[in-house]
């Protein structure tokens, strides 16, 4: 197996960029000090304080993600059933592959999947590459399963998904701040310095989550519903801000519309019936309103506690129509927003790669949108194929009859990190073609039969847009090991091999410099939602970060997008009328416990990159089962002895923690390993198609 320590060429030091991992993207200088040859060099890392997101800060994760780039286990050549070949054999295969596939299955025989760390560049590249040459309307992304279901709420009640529709430094001058289902305290550590510059101000913190996490820890009033109860929680907040006369009605007045709805459907959701059903007191309940009935600035967040439910989408709405309810978005000081998770998690749900979207935001089924797209990529907008599956029903569907049989998987790790993962192996061992680009061997990638080595984020230029919109420049620290090529790269020598499209030169069409990448992307996206038209590298450069939209050059970016108008057709925000109902599958005899899964400080994601760096691993080296005394005293389990969880769908395995403050009847696993995937439902929202992660019934039993 081709792994091997790359050899470290330095560019310049320090250079200024941003950290690989998280959608707070730190500012971080990467300095290098490299031998003229060999892996001895070394990369320092320390923080920026130009960046108003982490302003000097950093979590161990950046602090140590010098290791990704001198860590001894990088992918350095292609792989074709798992032995080192040379690019052109590699490439030839894939495209021949690709051709017989095509000729045999049609375009849709092939299909691409994305992913949310990707730079804007990158993803930009990925959806024309798979709309003009592959032609294959089968192309989504791994942030499905992150923020699609405050995306899909934003976009219903704003007119436009920004995860925060304000700079995250606002909330420092925050009165009171509603945080659901987010734990940055061990997610991205940095953003809780905003939070406790609030707090330090007199400000307070209302945590909703079923867990005490760290972040919880530091909250003024902690809620803690039963798992998938938080959109019962939220009408019931919203019924106590009717009652208690909070509402703002001079602004439902004037920037919204269909309250007079919400107001009736909430009205039985008196707080007594809403603490039978989530467990949190009325009291509890009665201080969080108070608290922002109070403040005259505040906000209202959603992480993926929240949000990754079956009915995802609708307790986002319930806690937008709260923040509408109490006149906040499109306040100044104030408003609602989502906490992207992933690094690109914001840009890369913008330009393309989603299954129902074209460059800027735009829609795939609008013509107009097609017309300007396919005017950019001089195709015709009638040979851009139309939507296609969603990212778990593009998984489930490969390798079956009426599915795609071969893909293209570009920086994502389903094997880890998708839901029923079990299911999802099966599906990807079933394809005629895996093809997986990476920088290294994923638990994906290791079942792949061609691996593209590929750069990573200090070799490589690109931009990345960050949780608050912010456009951001990532730079070129160093260079690549000589056998590594980049996305850009890979996707440019496929398309020369497949042939683009007759009216396009393949090289012209898919440059592999970012910068041309991205002037294409800003006339793409002019005039979308996520304009970025007037954006350059040079302006995000000497601004450090120009917020979107920005139409055109002479504009400034738009910080706080909402405070004339929403992005709906009437500029007004509208209120939604969702109800809440009961989890996808819920606790009974067989399964008798609540799982609900989530992340530790010291790992990112599928833990492909972390859980690679040894100063991570000495923090939490494998998985575990987080579970209260009474269970484990029931159980007969102590500290340290495994547990073996079932579901419906699965089994695993993890090291017993005894954790007093976990409610009794759950369960919590942490996702950055294979296994506790394995048992989550792959139940999907109906409009954000957001699997149901955060929530399924399982049982447990002692090992041995
Ligand atoms: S992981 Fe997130 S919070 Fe931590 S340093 Fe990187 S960007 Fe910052």
């Amino acid at each position: 197996m081709p792994l091997s320590l790359p050899v470290l060429t330095p560019v310049k030091a320090p250079t200024a960029t941003h950290c690989p991992y998280c959608a707070l993207q730190c500012g971080m200088n990467v300095a290098v000090e490299a031998p003229e040859q060999g892996p001895d060099g070394t990369v320092t890392i320390t923080p920026r304080q130009d960046i108003p997101a982490n302003a000097g800060g950093l979590c161990q994760k950046g602090w140590t993600a010098g290791e990704l780039l001198t860590g001894g286990q990088r992918l350095t050549t292609p792989l074709l059933h798992g032995e080192p070949v040379g690019w052109d054999e590699a490439l030839d295969f894939v495209a021949g592959r690709i051709r017989a596939v095509q000729a045999e299955h049609g375009p849709d025989g092939v299909a691409v999947f994305g992913g949310g760390g990707l730079t804007n560049e990158k993803a930009y590249l990925l959806g024309k590459f798979a709309r003009t040459v592959l032609r294959t309307s089968q192309i989504d992304y791994n942030g499905r399963f992150c923020m699609s279901s405050a995306a899909a709420a934003s976009n219903r009640a704003f007119g436009m998904d920004r995860g925060l529709p304000f700079p995250i430094t606002d909330l420092a001058g925050a009165d009171a701040v509603l945080l659901a289902g987010g734990n940055m305290a061990e997610t991205m550590p940095p953003f809780v310095r905003h939070l406790s510059a609030m707090r330090e101000s007199g400000g307070q913190l209302i945590v909703i989550d079923p867990r005490v996490t760290a972040t919880a820890r530091q909250a003024d009033l902690h809620l803690q519903p039963a798992p998938g109860t938080d959109l019962a929680l939220a009408l019931g907040l919203l019924h106590l801000v009717i009652t208690e006369g909070h509402v703002d009605e001079d602004y439902v007045a004037a920037r919204t519309n269909g309250f007079d709805a919400v107001r009736t459907s909430v009205a039985a959701w008196w707080p007594e019936r809403v603490e039978r059903l989530t467990g949190v007191p009325v009291s509890l309940m009665r201080r969080a309103v108070a608290v922002l009935g109070r403040a005259r600035r505040a906000a209202v967040l959603t992480g993926r506690g929240a949000e990754q439910h079956a009915k995802g989408t609708d307790t986002v709405t319930a806690f937008i129509n709260l923040a509408l309810a109490l006149g906040l978005p499109g306040r100044p000081g104030s408003g609602y927003g989502c906490v992207t998770g992933q690094g690109n998690g914001q840009g890369g749900r913008e330009h393309g790669q989603k299954a129902d979207q074209l460059p800027g935001y735009r829609k795939i089924d609008d013509p107009a949108a097609r017309e300007h797209v396919a005017r950019v990529w001089g195709v015709d907008p009638d040979d851009l194929p139309g939507p296609g599956r969603s990212a778990y029903e593009l998984l489930d569907a490969l390798g079956t009859e009426a599915g795609p049989r071969a893909l293209l998987l570009f920086g994502s790790n389903p094997v880890v990190s998708a839901p029923r993962a079990g299911h999802v192996t099966e599906r990807l061992n079933s394809l005629d073609l895996l093809v997986v680009s990476d920088l290294v061997l994923s638990e994906t990638a290791a079942l792949a039969d061609v691996v593209f080595p590929t750069t990573q984020w200090a070799e490589e230029g690109g931009t990345m847009t960050n949780l608050e919109g912010r456009v951001l420049l990532r730079r070129r620290a160093l260079a690549a090991p000589p056998e590594v090529r980049s996305d850009l790269e890979i996707i440019q020598a496929l398309a020369v091999r497949l042939g683009a499209p007759a009216s396009l030169d393949p090289v012209r069409a898919f440059p592999t410099e970012p910068r041309e990448v991205f002037d294409e992307l800003r006339r793409a996206s002019a005039g979308g939602i996520a304009d970025y038209a007037g954006i350059t590298y040079e302006r995000i450069a000497a601004e450090t970060g120009v917020f979107w939209p920005c139409p055109d050059t002479g504009h400034p970016g738009t910080p706080r997008p909402f405070l004339d108008r929403f992005a709906t057709p009437d500029g007004r925000a509208r209120f939604v009328p969702v109800e809440h109902r009961p989890p996808g599958e819920d606790i009974d005899e067989e399964y008798p416990l609540y799982l609900t899964t989530g992340r530790v400080l010291a790992h990112y994601q599928s833990g492909a990159q972390t859980r690679r760096i040894a100063a991570l691993n000495a923090v939490v080296a494998e998985t575990f089962v987080e579970v209260h005394p009474d269970l484990a005293e029931r159980l007969e389990v102590s500290a340290g002895q495994m547990l073996r969880v079932v579901s419906r769908r699965g089994e695993t395995e993890g090291v017993v923690k005894i954790n007093p403050a976990i409610r009794a009847d759950t369960v919590f696993m942490p996702f950055h390993w294979a296994g506790a995937n394995l048992l989550t439902n792959p139940e999907l929202d109906p409009v954000s198609r957001m699997p149901e992660f955060k929530v399924c019934a399982v049982r447990v039993e002692r090992v041995g």
